[in-house]
Formats: C-alpha cells, sequence, structure tokens
C-alpha cells in the first residue's frame, strides 16, 4: 500500500467511457449503483427513488438492481419513473463509480469492488480493519459515515448515525409498546382504572431521546438516564424525569460519553440495580461501534424485574448488548416472564422513512465528494479527512491507520475520536 504524495485535493476519473456526457468540460456522467442489501433482516436501501431523482435530474445516471427497495417499499417503477435503469445486479458492481451501501458489504461485492470506485456506507470500520485495508490495497475508496465530525454544521446533513439513531429510537418506543401486555397511559374506564407504564430510557443520545418522545405520546411515565450530566435538559424539556448518574461526570470528547472505569462501571451497575426494579420498561441505547457494549443491566437485575417487563436493546450486537443475555435481532423471555428484545439494527424496522433520511445523508455526501462529474478528496477538508478512509492505494483517515498500526501520513492531523466510548 502506497501513501498519497500530497494532501492537496486528488481526484479519480469516472472509469467508464460508456457514460452520456453531461457538458464538454464535465467529463462523463458520474453513475451510481443502488443494490439490494444482502445482511439478514436488513430492509432498508441506500437510496430511494426521490434521491435517485434528485440525482438523474442533475445529469448523474442511476442503475437500480430489481427488488432493491422493495422491503423499504419502494417498488422498482417508482425508480425507474425517477429515471433510473433497471440492471443486474453484476452489471451494477462492474459500472457504477458510486456504490452506496447501508452496511459492510458482502463477500461477493467486497471481492468485486476495484480502483476508481467509491464505497459510501455506515460500514463499521473499526470492526472490519483487514478488509478495508484490502479495499484500499485494491484502489478502492471507502467513505464511512460513522466518522464524520458530527457536530460540524455543514456535515449534519451527512450525519447517517443521527439519522439512523432516530429511527431506531422512535421504533424502540414501538416495539416497547408493542410488546408490552398492557396500557402505556393511564386509562380511567368504567371497567376499572390502568395505572401508567414506568419506562426508563437508558443513554440520551439521539436514539434515547427519540424512544423519550415516543413512550411520552403514547402515555408512559419517562424518566432518562446518562453519565453525560448535560443530557438532563435534553431529557426535561421532552417532559421526562432525568435519573442523575453517581458517574455523572461521565462525558469524553465530542459529546460522547468516555470509558467508564471498573469502579465507576460497579457503581453504575448497582445504582441502576436499585433504579430499574421500578420500572416495567426499559430501553438501552449505548452502543459502542467495534466495541462490546457496556452491560447496564445485569442478569441479576433482569431476575429483579417484575413478570410483563420488557426491555428493549439498542445496543445489541454480535459482542454483546447493554442488557444480559440479549441476542441481536431476537426476542427472549426469561424466567421470570420479562421480555428482552435485542435490537442492535432497529432503523431496519422502520425502513422507508429510514432509507429516506440515508439516502438524503447519501447525496450530501456525494455533492460534497463529487459537486462535478469528477471524484473530488480534499484532504485538508476536516469532513473529508475523517470520512474518507482509503483513496489513492492508502488508508487516509489518521484513526483507521492508527487502528491498523501504520505510521501517520505525513502531515496528517492526529487521529479523531471516532466511537462512543
Ligand atoms: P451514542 O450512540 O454514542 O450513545 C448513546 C447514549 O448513551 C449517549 O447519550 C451516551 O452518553 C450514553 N451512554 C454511553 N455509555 C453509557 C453508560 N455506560 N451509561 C449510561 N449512558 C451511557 O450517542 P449519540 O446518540 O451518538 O450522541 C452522542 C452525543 O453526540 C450526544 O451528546 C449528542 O447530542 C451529540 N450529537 C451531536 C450532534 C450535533 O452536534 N450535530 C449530532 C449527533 C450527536
Amino acid at each position: 500500500m502506497t501513501s498519497p504524495a500530497s494532501t492537496a485535493p486528488r481526484s479519480i476519473t469516472v472509469p467508464s467511457s460508456t457514460q452520456p456526457h453531461t457538458s464538454a468540460d464535465d467529463g462523463p456522467a458520474l453513475t451510481v449503483g443502488v443494490l439490494a442489501e444482502t445482511a439478514a433482516g436488513e430492509r432498508r436501501v441506500a437510496l430511494d427513488p426521490s434521491a435517485a431523482d434528485r440525482l438523474t435530474k442533475a445529469g448523474r445516471v442511476v442503475l437500480v438492481e430489481s427488488g432493491a427497495g422493495t422491503d423499504a417499499t419502494f417498488e422498482d417503477a417508482a425508480y425507474t419513473a425517477a429515471g433510473a435503469i433497471l440492471t443486474p445486479r453484476t452489471q451494477i458492481i462492474a459500472k457504477s463509480t458510486i456504490i452506496p451501501v447501508m452496511r459492510f458489504p458482502d463477500a461477493e461485492l467486497l471481492k468485486a469492488l476495484r480502483s476508481g470506485q467509491v464505497l459510501i456506507g455506515l460500514i463499521d470500520p473499526m470492526n472490519n480493519l483487514t478488509a478495508i485495508a484490502d479495499l484500499a490495497t485494491r484502489g478502492v475508496t471507502v467513505v464511512a459515515l460513522e466518522l464524520l465530525p458530527r457536530t460540524l454544521s455543514r456535515a449534519q446533513s451527512m450525519d447517517a448515525l443521527s439519522s439512523q439513531s432516530s429511527a431506531a429510537g422512535y421504533r424502540a418506543g414501538i416495539v416497547a409498546a408493542a410488546a408490552y401486555a398492557r396500557y402505556l397511559p393511564m386509562m380511567i374506564t368504567a371497567a376499572g382504572t390502568a395505572t401508567p407504564a414506568k419506562a426508563i430510557v437508558i443513554g440520551t443520545g439521539v436514539a434515547g431521546l427519540q424512544a423519550i418522545g415516543t413512550l411520552k405520546r403514547l402515555g408512559a411515565v419517562v424518566t432518562g438516564y446518562d453519565v453525560r450530566a448535560a443530557s438532563r435538559g435534553e431529557v426535561e424539556s421532552l417532559g421526562a424525569k432525568f435519573l442523575t448518574s453517581s458517574v455523572a461526570q461521565g462525558a469524553g470528547a465530542g459529546g460522547y460519553a468516555r470509558a467508564m472505569t471498573d469502579a465507576e462501571k460497579k457503581t453504575q451497575q448497582g445504582e441502576l440495580a436499585r433504579a430499574l426494579v421500578d420500572f416495567d420498561i426499559i430501553i438501552t441505547t449505548a452502543k459502542v461501534p467495534g466495541r462490546t457494549p457496556p452491560e447496564l443491566v445485569s442478569a441479576a437485575t433482569l431476575k429483579s424485574l417484575r413478570a410483563g417487563s420488557v426491555c428493549v436493546d439498542l445496543g445489541s450486537s454480535d459482542k454483546g448488548g447493554n442488557v444480559s443475555g440479549s441476542v441481536d435481532g431476537k426476542t427472549t423471555v426469561t424466567a421470570e416472564g420479562v421480555t428482552v428484545i435485542g435490537a442492535g439494527e432497529l432503523a431496519s424496522g422502520l425502513p422507508a422513512s429510514a432509507s429516506q433520511m440515508y439516502a438524503r445523508n447519501v447525496l450530501a455526501v456525494i455533492a460534497s465528494l463529487a459537486p462535478k462529474n469528477v471524484i473530488m478528496v480534499d484532504q485538508t477538508d476536516e469532513v473529508t479527512q475523517n470520512v474518507v478512509v482509503s483513496f489513492d492505494g492508502a488508508i487516509t483517515n489518521a484513526s483507521v491507520r492508527n487502528a491498523l498500526k501504520l505510521d501517520p501520513l505525513p502531515g496528517a492531523a492526529a487521529p479523531a475520536k471516532v466511537t462512543a466510548s
């Protein structure tokens, strides 16, 4: 793998000579390929018909695999009406310059990607380092949306972590309510009165605040809990109570929680164990990409909950979850009658809205990297420096280089913080 010679803006020439030209000095039109996602249970699609329409109106060519949007309610006809061309998968992979995806590609797509192509997605780079190093060596430009500097205002339209967390948080409230065998609101009827459900949301970032909003609208009595004291105001502004953590100074860089020490973890588990017995619905959101999520609801705490209680674990992944024993994508009921829902990819449960928002994020990234028909990678730009993981045969993102134990590039910035911890 070579290092790029300089940090000046560099460009990729669009490889296909068969594409139409949009203007004499603008090069052949960029081709954007929309593939069906192949991960089990994934219902989203990386580009919806309205985004395809915007691209084709801007002179881009959009190729779509038949059925790519069906699970997200977008039929082939909606794409063709938007000017996209239905094309076999292998042809899309061969012809496209830009391939947006929801998640890390399957082995077949990984193998087929070639020099000059740009892969854009929530590709969990820290968990896929070897494959990404291989893509870099093969000249594929990899854009990892997780690495976006989210607090930069001009990056917010590209913030796919937030758009998908919003969808997941909203959905978590709905999923919890559906799994709960009682009313959420207080109900006064001729046949008696039902007391409102008590819900707690642990981790009140983007997903947690959406979950609180949904549960409040459904009539539950809601509490928020976070190790970042700064989230109190946001929780209270939604009409929920805030449970102050004994690790209230748990904020780290960039608005993320920092890693807890072993002593803090113990203290936190103890205080949560005491508090949680009082709740009917628990939603946890402390997801840490590429790392083991903190266990916030222990096995002992689960045992102490009332039968019929529901835990929805958005932190669930193949590395474990925030709730002891939660299995991503599965619902289990404990011997004590507590329902535990492993829901690490819950945005996929709201596929149309989540895909629409994600596609807007993708459009913003394409507009930034390819304002005309050439991919421009400006390594002096803070957004590009972070989201572009590989370019021109090298790993260019400082954090990913660091994780791969590669020397920093000459003149490169220190590794940016990329994960909550
Ligand atoms: P996240 O997905 O990293 O974590 C979810 C929540 O869990 C966070 O609130 C975090 O503090 C909390 N958490 C982590 N470990 C915990 C533990 N052990 N116990 C209890 N809570 C724990 O968070 P996120 O939704 O990505 O948001 C992170 C921060 O970034 C927030 O402050 C958010 O407001 C901020 N943010 C800002 C922008 C912006 O400025 N445009 C955009 C997105 C997010």
